[in-house]
């Protein structure tokens, strides 16, 4: 019969396999358990729906026979089986998750080799220890049963066999010992027993096996006999069932890496065990790092979900808040009914109650982890801070008493991040506003001119990076009673009444002369004034109304924008600065022409220092030709 071909990257891994690029080969079989624990629960989850399938709980169990004879390993499994198609589909084809991510890994020739053994591997690492590996599966509510054989890359065939029970069975080979490598101790019960201890202790079905033992026998006092056991392996207890002080943080780790294909130690690990009128038990895990798609929508957020011992749901997205939605983890409760569909789950009020407690207890942890262990707190704000800002901004804020506590901003007087309480413990008693500067670096606003007079008093200002920030801070308003306020604002709430006084006085007796500067801008500001922010510097432009500059960038920025949204400028004109005493001399002189040409240049010189770009920059480089000749 002809062999089929494996598709181009499963031949790679298989290769891989084959080759024992990786050391620890030891893995193929949690990887095989898991493969039959995940169609035992299948099957189980399918029965809960389809009357057809009769089935007794009880029954479920993964089956290890070894015939060392042979040289062949078993793994045989009452779940939900293959049918033809799928047996082509499944194994023929890389599977979608473990190994796939591993394969892209190692295409890009960056991959650790190393680290392959925290992947899911799947099916194919089978090859790591077999020659040959032969399945023999019937699906569920089929009559036939179809057997996959192959010995490689060479490709495999399907044929049709039998099986009494639907479920499947997987025959290894076991390789022959070369010079570097012995294979023997994979038919061997201890090796085997040991490694099912290891990997797979918490997997939810009795994983047994035949062992040969040996006992005295009867009657006699120094005879012995051997006989066979049926032993279950494994203890079943899953590890979030686990009583934590009896759990080690590699276990943690392991667990965590496994199931969710991160080979980065989580920031926080979770454990949860609650009791009374809900009881469930949680294993949660921040991550260190977002993963690739973890800001763009095909990112699904949500814990799996397991009532007694069987998983209803991969993604039970109801449990996570959307502010919370980087948590990885697993839920288990008894209190959920098992047969209700997802549709009613949502709705489900046991279900309510598990995603409050949820969510109280991650804010918990993290402002715990804010408090106690900073440089993972700001790990954690890095990559999810985002996330955390844009929850509160969604809901206008009605979350900001869960939430604002986490915020973190960047300060302008050491570039480091601070909490918002921060802040405001490190506030001057006089001060009466949280400043802040909105643009893209740290760098640039540092310098920004009108951040000048603010940190002269000694208020230190915070730095807003993204693109939201701003929102965000009209959103919140103020914190502990201190408003936020933007350093681009018309009234920075610095000046005195006798400061004021005089700032007033002088643009009474220049009104004709600042209204003809504002003529000669029409259009591009809505207002030329005195600045009462600027010292060194003759000019800066700031914004009136709830739009500043740089949200008119940000909506300005956004797909399918209209540019009608504009902010209200201003041209703040440093009085006491030379530049204002020559715009002043042109005035009194008559020299319009000039005065109006200089009002051009200084408002193109604010949009440069703001980072935005002027209108007509030839224009700019010949009148400023003009004025160096
Ligand atoms: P993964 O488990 O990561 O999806 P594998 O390569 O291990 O990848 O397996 C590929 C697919 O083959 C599985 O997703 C599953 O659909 C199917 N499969 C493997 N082993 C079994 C089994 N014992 N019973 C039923 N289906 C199985």
């Amino acid at each position: 019969m002809a062999k089929k071909q494996f598709k181009t990257e499963s031949k790679r891994m298989l290769d891989l396999m084959i080759n024992s690029v990786y050391t620890n080969r030891d893995i193929f079989l949690r990887e095989l358990i898991s493969n039959a624990s995940d169609a035992i629960d299948k099957l189980h989850f399918k029965s809960l729906t389809d009357d057809s399938i009769s089935i007794d709980r009880n029954d479920f169990k993964i089956k290890l026979t070894i015939d060392k004879e042979k040289r062949t390993l078993i793994v045989s499994d009452n779940g939900i089986g293959m049918t033809k198609e799928e047996l082509d589909d499944n194994l023929g084809i890389i599977a979608k998750s473990g190994s796939g991510e591993f394969a892209k890994l190692n295409e890009t020739g960056k991959g650790d080799i190393s680290i392959i053994g925290q992947f899911g591997v799947g099916f194919y690492s089978a090859f790591m220890v077999a020659k040959k590996v032969e399945v023999i599966s019937r699906a569920a509510g089929c009559d036939e049963a179809y057997r996959w054989v192959s010995e490689g890359v060479d490709g495999y065939t399907i044929t049709p066999s039998k099986r009494d029970r639907f479920g499947t069975d997987i025959t290894l080979t076991i390789k022959d010992n070369d010079e570097k490598n012995n294979y023997d101790e994979y038919s061997e019960e201890y090796k085997i027993s040991s490694l099912v201890k290891k990997y797979s202790d918490y997997i939810r079905y009795p994983i047994t096996m035949d062992r040969v033992k040996s006992r005295l026998k009867e009657g006699s006092e120094d005879e012995y006999e051997q006989y066979t056991e049926n032993e279950t392996l494994n203890s079943m207890i899953p590890l979030w069932k686990r009583e934590k002080s009896e759990i080690k943080s590699e276990e943690y780790e392991s667990f965590y890496s496994e199931k969710f294909f991160d080979y980065e130690k989580p920031l926080k690990v979770i454990h949860q065990k609650a009791e009374g009128t809900t009881s469930y038990h949680a294993l949660m895990f921040i991550p260190s790092k977002a993963e690739y798609n973890y800001y763009s929508k095909n990112y699904e957020k949500g814990l799996e979900l397991y009532s007694r011992g069987v998983k209803i749901m991969d993604k039970c997205a109801d449990l996570l808040p959307d502010c919370f939605n980087f948590v990885k983890g697993v839920v288990d409760s008894e209190d959920l009914s098992l047969n209700i569909s997802r549709e009613l789950l949502q709705q489900d009020r046991q279900l309510k109650i598990i995603a409050n407690a949820i969510e109280k207890r991650i804010k918990k942890e993290l402002a715990e982890m804010l408090e106690k262990d900073r440089e993972n707190y700001e790990k954690f704000w890095k990559s999810f801070g985002l996330q955390i800002k844009y929850s509160i901004y969604s809901v206008f804020g009605a979350n900001r008493e869960l939430l604002e506590e986490l915020l973190m901003f960047v300060r302008a007087s050491d570039g480091k991040l601070c909490t918002l309480k921060e802040y405001v413990d490190a506030c001057p008693e006089e001060q009466k506003l949280i400043y802040y500067a909105a643009g893209d670096s740290a760098e640039r606003l540092k310098l920004l001119p009108k951040t000048e007079l603010v940190r002269d008093k000694g208020y230190d200002i915070l730095f807003l990076l993204d693109e939201v920030d701003e929102f965000l801070m009209n959103i919140l308003q103020r914190y502990s009673e201190k408003e936020f306020r933007s350093i681009s604002s018309g009234d920075l709430g610095l000046e005195t009444d006798k400061e004021k006084n005089e700032k007033e006085e002088k643009e009474k007796s220049f009104k004709e002369m600042l209204e003809f500067i504002e003529k000669s801008l029409e259009g591009k500001v809505s207002k030329v004034t005195l600045s009462s922010r600027l010292k060194s510097h003759p000019v800066c432009l700031s914004s009136e109304g709830m739009l500043s500059i740089e949200m008119e960038k940000t909506l300005a920025s956004m797909p399918g924008a209209k540019n009608d949204l504009k902010a209200e400028r201003v041209l703040e004109i440093n009085g006491s600065h030379n530049i204002f005493e020559k715009l002043a001399g042109l005035w009194e002189a008559g020299d319009k022409d000039r005065l109006a040409m200089y009002s051009q240049l200084l408002y193109n010189q604010a949009l440069l220092i703001e980072g935005l770009s002027i209108e007509d920059p030839i224009k700019f480089s010949n009148d400023i030709c003009e004025l160096m000749v």
